[in-house]
């Protein structure tokens, strides 16, 4: 039986119909909506999409979202004077510096910038007061992705508390934060990476596994327990016909929009796992609109602890 759909555009949709209702609250009781301010360098496509779509969602759901473009060739001194600035303001509850920043301003201008949020304001969970707080469980500002996972499995009725859970990735955006949540709601935890042994047979006792690798379609059914839970982070576009056709069965819709658009986004599991996973989430569709939703959330949540 093919796996059941966790459909993250209608829990996204869900969430933000919740946030609705409190964010005009918020805002007749404080006379001004809750405020983001997003920050984007440069003109990578990709984080322009992005960062457009997170400020028409905010927009939808009452929020202030004001985007501050800054051109590739800002130093990081500028850039840290408009954090300050945001970090100043009275009309910003939340903080967000589109990720990646241009090469040019060095390896270490992202933790940086993410270290000059400040925590209060820090809606992408970065900072690491709040991955200090998020190790002792006891954090309210937790990274989008992530937070976003624990609501899809908690609305889609999936037991955490007992599960075996694996989390196929290590990053401190996706997939330590990720663990560390299954963690805190009981699961027992196992977190893989690039040097991990026989990852598919590890990857085979999880109740739950989680891939958050970057890498097309890399997990497949052997690394699947049948009727285990598959929560499918990676985002990775495709536009060379060869590795489409390889993946992407004859007649499917991802050779379709293959054909139509000349490129189609795959996740970090292959498609075949539909047939052995009980329930999985799709790309696109599953965990990328609910990132968008916990921003919003964690904006409106980060507004109503600084005006309590
Ligand atoms: P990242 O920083 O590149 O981390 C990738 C992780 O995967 C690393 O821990 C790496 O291990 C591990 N890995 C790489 N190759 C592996 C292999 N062959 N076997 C086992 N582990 C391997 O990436 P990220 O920022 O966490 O993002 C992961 C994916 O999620 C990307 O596709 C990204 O686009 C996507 N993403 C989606 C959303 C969303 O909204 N849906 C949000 C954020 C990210 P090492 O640590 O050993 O190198």
């Amino acid at each position: 039986m093919p796996a059941r759909l966790l459909d993250g555009v209608s829990t996204a949709n869900q969430i933000r119909a919740e946030i609705a209702p409190a964010v005009a609250a918020f805002t007749s009781r404080v006379g001004r909506p809750p405020g983001l301010g997003i920050v984007l360098v440069g003109d990578d496509p990709a984080s322009d999409i992005y960062v457009r779509g997170k400020v028409r969602a905010a927009g939808e759901v009452g929020l202030r979202a004001d985007l501050e473009r800054l051109p590739a060739a800002t130093s990081l001194a500028e850039l840290l004077d408009v954090v300050d600035r945001l970090n100043r303001s009275d009309a910003h509850d939340g903080i967000l510096v589109q990720s990646p920043l241009p090469a040019a301003l060095g390896d270490d201008a992202e933790r940086r910038v993410f270290d000059a949020i400040h925590p209060d304001k820090d809606v992408d969970g970065f900072h690491p007061v709040n991955v200090g707080r998020l190790v002792q469980n006891r954090a309210t500002l937790v990274g989008g992705t992530p937070s976003g996972v624990i609501e899809l499995l908690e609305r889609s009725k999936i037991p955490v508390a007992g599960a075996r859970a694996v989390v196929i990735g290590r990053s401190d955006i996706v997939g330590k934060p990720m663990a560390l949540l299954l963690l805190h709601r009981h699961a027992t935890v196992t977190i893989c990476h690039s040097r991990t042994g026989d990852l598919p047979a590890v990857a085979h006792e999880a109740d739950i596994l989680v891939a958050a690798i970057g890498r097309p379609a890399f997990v497949t059914r052997a690394f699947v327990k049948p009727g285990a839970t598959v929560i499918d982070i990676g985002i990775n576009r495709l536009d060379d016909r060869v590795a489409v056709e390889r993946i992407f069965a004859p007649g499917s819709k991802g050779r379709d929009t293959f054909a139509r658009r000349g490129s189609v986004v795959v996740g970090d599991v292959h498609p075949e796992v539909a047939d052995v996973a009980g329930a999985l989430t799709p790309v696109p569709g599953g965990v990328g609109p609910l990132t968008i939703a916990m921003l919003l959330k964690n904006t409106l949540r980060a507004a109503q602890d600084r005006t309590r």
